[in-house]
């Protein structure tokens, strides 16, 4: 292969694809390119341990891309895809051929469209250098204003609470964490913030910012003001789909892939934050993920794929999130349930979501540190192998988890 394998974005996906394609045996080149500067990171912990003072956390360790014998090209963006000559162009004017192209160019914040938004210090997050400069700006701030009451902006407030900022969140929706997770979770956490000191503003529509002497008035259209000296904004993201949208490749909701990750060209496949995939388990539901998880497993996926492999997504969702003590994991899709059965015991609290034709589809739990893990991750299995078990048992504190995934398992051979 003269061109090999090209990666364009050295994140959780285009790395786990890199080192995949090797663990697999592929002998041709490997070019990761990424334009950060770092050597490629893990972004979980950029609003948990790296707020509160921690360093970051690589993905591999900077020896083992030379023992890979992966070409890890840093601080360099990709600005056009050449289709018709099968490169890819660098800001400078250089190309660089491939065989075989991935794009793994994750996502960015949605930014904030209101007056005012671009004349005072904001802060988004997303990568390193974001986080180090709110780490910086929160050591001083005595009042913080988070735009967005979603998993990155919750977590944002449950570590400037530790560092001792008054908090404010501004959620535009009728209650947190409106997307994805389950009301009696979001309920959970909503009481744990207001138990730590979070002011808590739901149904506030921001309508401008107005900045005052480096303090920002956060207006709604309501009438009612917050005042912060620091504001964050983490209303969601957006897939990067740039380099794909110029290059004329297919979208839906980011990089529209098959089930096997391949673009509307057959030479470039996409993974990660940045492309939607049809997910058998949910009906050929297009689903664009943004998760580390997920962006490992289509990583590993896009490497075997990459190589020439058929195999089509079939991992099941799974994501956390810390904030203060508590653990939060979701496996699959809660949405995609009707009915939700409930499980507690004294350490955590379990909900299980199942289908109209009783299948489990989603489980949500929540207790401190990684309680809820292990039966998450059971679920999640349960999940998989498309069980409908009994809710009578799922409800039942006293009923193993592992003895309704046991018999799947046997069948399964
Ligand atoms: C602060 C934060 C906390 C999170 N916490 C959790 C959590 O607790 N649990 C969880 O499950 N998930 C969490 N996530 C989500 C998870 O980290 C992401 O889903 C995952 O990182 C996505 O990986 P990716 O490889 O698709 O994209 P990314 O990690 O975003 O990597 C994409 C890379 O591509 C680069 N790039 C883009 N375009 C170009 C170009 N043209 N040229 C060169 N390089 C380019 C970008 O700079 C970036 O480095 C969190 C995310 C953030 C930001």
């Amino acid at each position: 292969m003269a061109g090999g394998v090209v990666i364009v974005g050295a994140g959780e996906a285009g790395v786990g694809a890199a080192f995949a394609l090797r663990a697999n045996g592929f002998a041709g080149a490997v070019t990761l390119i990424g334009e950060e500067t770092e050597i490629p990171y893990e972004r979980p912990p950029l609003s948990k341990q790296v707020l509160g003072g921690g360093a970051l956390k690589p993905i591999r360790a900077e020896a083992d891309y030379h023992t890979a014998d992966i070409a890890l090209i840093s601080g360099r963006k990709v600005r056009r895809l050449h289709r018709d000559t099968h490169e890819v162009e660098f800001g400078g004017g250089d190309r660089l051929a491939y065989d075989r192209l991935l794009l793994a160019t994750g996502a960015a914040p949605r930014r904030l469209a209101v007056p005012g938004a671009e004349q005072g210090p904001i802060h988004y997050l997303r990568d390193a250098r974001d986080a180090f400069a709110l780490r910086a700006a929160l050591g001083p701030t005595r009042r913080l204003a988070i735009v967005g009451g979603g998993l990155i902006g919750l977590e944002v407030a449950a570590a400037a609470r530790a560092l001792g900022a008054a908090v404010t969140v501004l959620e535009a929706g009728p209650r947190l964490l409106g997307r994805g997770v389950p009301v009696e979770m979001a309920e959970v956490l909503t009481r744990t913030h207001r138990d730590n000191g979070v002011r808590l503003e739901v149904d506030r529509h921001l309508a401008e910012i107005v900045w005052r002497g480096g303090v920002a008035e956060l207006v709604c259209t309501d009438g009612s003001g917050t005042l912060a000296d620091l504001v964050v904004v983490a209303i969601g993201v957006v897939p990067r789909t740039e380099l794909a949208a110029e290059a004329g490749l297919a979208l839906d909701n980011g990089i529209a892939v098959d089930a096997e990750l391949r673009s509307s060209d057959a030479t470039i496949y996409a993974a990660g934050d940045c492309c939607s995939v049809p997910h058998p388990l949910f009906d050929g539901r297009r689903l664009r993920l943004e998760s580390w998880q997920n962006a490992q497993e289509l990583g590993q996926l896009a490497a075997l794929n990459l190589m020439g492999g058929r195999q089509s997504v079939e991992h099941v969702p799974w994501m956390w999130s810390d904030q203060y003590e508590l653990g939060l994991y979701i496996a699959g899709m809660p949405t995609a349930g009707t009915v939700t059965v409930a499980r507690s015991d004294a350490h955590r609290r379990l909900l299980f979501h199942l289908d109209a034709a009783g299948r489990l589809v989603g489980a949500s739990g929540i207790g401190p540190a990684s309680a809820a893990s292990r039966d998450i991750r059971i679920a999640q299995r349960l999940i998989a192998r498309r069980a409908a078990p009994d809710p009578a048992l799922l409800a039942d504190p006293a009923a193993s988890l592992k003895a309704l995934l046991s018999p799947l398992l046997a069948s399964a051979g």
